[in-house]
């Protein structure tokens, strides 16, 4: 999950990134792969090429401008802008990316700093001068954009993105009544702004003293390590009490603000004739509101391979009583350690499934230069990939040898297949996929390497890590993300109907759930019902988590009928998850995903994650009896 979570920050800025190779001179501490570090050459060469292109941005912005007003005159002049406003924002994507992942690697360099604050400008710039273009397209009338479509094939790759723009119109209002939305858009987002600054900026965490007696101060980075490796409970109980009574003691606060959000949300959700809040937040990328009302009853109605772990983990770690703070502990001290030439090719064991096509450009992508891999000071954390138009994708990693870090890399390379698949099949003007189909592409991945790496593993403890990783995946990124998808769903839905929404309510809503979803084998504390507290997204991106368990659960599927199907329909759901890497965003998710063969307006992808961790989780009681 914590991938995932990174892997989204990157997807939202992903219009603006890229790399530097000059600090990589250092030697790799690998000899089979010949460079561990991006090669940010095959953007440009030099400053002197970014400066040329960044001339022809200028340039660009120029000739749009003299293209206002005159939109609906004719589609020729029409197709003029279209294919212009198209040579900008490939131009304008290099040209950012190169300082930006510069930065990347080096967050201190001076000289990058600066072409990142000129690039910056220039956004702003390059906002402005094309801000105008979609009202003045939806000025045009719907019926004679689709005759021009119609009649010119030039329009062709632009045809889905100009008819969404339609679509969307329903909910733009009349220009004085934007004028005045516009007015509060910003006091819009005082409320989230304070969260920040609260979970954040002015939060204190205390110093604690362990019964080693070592002094450890907590962070919301130390947190999670500290539960997975401290072996005595009473540690785990003072970790978890100590993080949690920061949040339960401003509980009223955040519960304050947290309500807000939804109260906002829900007026800008009415002011533009939306039923509610949801049917707003999904509007976007057109999901029905079924999908998400189906996964959260789906998978709250199978938690029984959840409770099943719990009482493994209970009588595993001989607890007579097993609490939350319990839960992130490994199973055996197995702890291997990959150096990432292997992990490379544990990963392209892997995917050999996907084909020799798949195959080719994994070995481009990993023979060096695309992907930084090793830490150095002042890099970025964590691990993301990045597509660069024209060039190829990018990926930074981290790495530090661990068995996790193996799935990150295969997690981070289906991202950039998708890129690649996606580059080479669509027009600009598609190829670029949404968070929603985008995560389907590197969690196939995970399911691939996962299933192979536990069909290799001779030893009872490696199969027990294995297992163990495979069940909490999907407990952190369906269960976890289903529960908080309800919790959002049920806290919403009482400030639309104006009913109260204190701290007292919050924590019977999350306590609840939790209750439900961990089953009777963990016994109920008091701090667990507060977690509503510390999930940002609650607060920056309302409505948003589910998406992780529905691209889960849409992998899932896709991955349990290649793993049980015959050979022929191992083929075709090949062909059809290919064909959905290609399809970048031509369409809406939910079509796309239909179109191989995942319908998420049925339940039949939630179905298949709860099979899988019924079947993980039997796998595992076997292991341990071995033990
Ligand atoms: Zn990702």
């Amino acid at each position: 999950m914590r991938i995932i979570f990174l892997c989204m920050i990157v997807f939202m800025q992903s219009h603006i990134v890229f790399a530097d190779n000059d600090i990589s001179g250092k030697e790799s501490p690998e000899k089979n792969v010949t460079n561990t570090s991006w090669n940010l050459s095959d953007i440009y060469a030099n400053w002197d090429q970014w400066n040329a292109d960044l001339t022809e941005v200028k340039q660009l912005m120029e000739d749009i401008k003299t293209y206002q007003g005159r939109l609906n005159t004719n589609p020729k002049v029409f197709i003029e802008l279209m294919q212009k406003e198209e040579q900008l924002s490939k131009k304008f994507g290099r040209v950012f990316r190169y300082p930006y992942f510069m930065r990347q690697l080096n967050s201190l360099d001076q000289e990058t700093s600066a072409k990142m604050q000129e690039i910056r400008a220039m956004y702003a710039e390059y906002a402005t001068a094309t801000s105008w273009i979609s009202p003045e397209i939806l000025d045009i009338p719907r019926g004679t954009m689709e005759k021009w479509i119609e009649t010119h094939a030039e329009l062709e790759p632009y045809a889905f993105n100009l008819m969404n723009s339609y679509r969307l119109q329903e909910h733009v209002l009349t220009a004085d009544k934007e004028k005045l939305m516009s007015h509060f858009s910003r006091p819009m987002g005082t409320a989230s702004s304070v969260y920040d600054e609260l979970y954040v900026s002015d939060i204190q965490f205390p110093e604690i003293t362990l019964s080693t007696g070592k002094k450890v101060k907590l962070s919301h980075a130390n947190y999670t390590k500290l539960l997975e490796t401290l072996s005595s409970q009473e540690d785990r109980k003072l970790v978890f009490e100590s993080y949690y009574k920061i949040y339960k003691d401003h509980e009223n606060t955040y519960a304050a603000i947290y309500k807000g959000i939804c109260e906002k949300d829900n007026a800008y959700a009415k002011a533009r004739g939306y039923k509610g809040t949801l049917e707003a937040k999904l509007e976007g990328n057109n999901i029905p509101t079924a999908v998400y009302e189906s996964l959260i009853k789906t998978a709250y109605d199978n938690v029984g391979p959840l409770h099943k772990y719990m009482e493994l983990r209970k009588q595993v770690m001989e607890l007579d009583e097993l609490h939350t703070y319990d839960l992130s502990t490994k199973f055996t001290d197995y702890n291997r350690e990959y150096d990432f030439t292997e992990a490379v090719g544990m990963v392209k064991e892997a995917v050999k499934p996907l084909g020799e096509d798949y195959l080719a450009y994994l070995n481009e992508a990993t023979k060096g230069g695309w992907i930084d891999v090793y830490e150095k000071p002042n890099k970025t954390s964590g691990a993301f990939s990045a597509n660069v138009y024209g060039v190829h994708p990018y990926i930074l990693l981290n790495w530090n040898k661990s068995l996790n870090h193996v799935f990150t890399l295969a997690h981070e390379l289906g991202h950039s297949m998708h890129s690649i698949y996606s580059n080479n099949n669509q027009p600009y003007a598609t190829h670029s996929y949404t968070i929603f189909v985008a995560e389907v592409a590197s969690t196939f991945n995970e399911h691939l390497l996962l299933d192979n790496l536990i069909e290799q593993a001779e030893k009872p403890e490696e199969r027990i890590a294995l297992l163990q990783q495979a069940i909490e995946n999907i407990w952190g990124t369906f269960y976890i993300q289903s529960l908080y998808a309800d919790y959002e769903y049920q806290v919403h839905k009482r400030v639309e109907n104006g009913q109260p929404v204190t701290a007292g309510v919050l924590n019977k809503i999350m306590g609840d759930l939790y209750n439900h979803y961990y089953g009777e084998a963990v016994t109920p504390d008091e701090l667990t019902s507060v977690k509503w507290s510390r999930v940002p997204h609650f607060y920056g991106m309302p409505y948003y988590v589910y998406q992780y368990a529905t691209s889960f659960s849409a992998s899932s599927e896709l991955f349990s009928r290649y793993k049980n199907g015959s050979k022929k329909e191992q083929q075709t759901t090949i062909e059809k998850y290919k064909t959905l890497l290609k399809s970048g965003g031509n369409d809406f998710p939910v079509n796309q995903l239909k179109k191989a063969g995942v319908d998420l307006t049925s339940t039949k992808p939630f179905e298949a994650v709860v099979a899988q961790m019924d079947y993980y989780v039997n796998e595992l009681e076997k292991e341990l009896k071995k033990l």
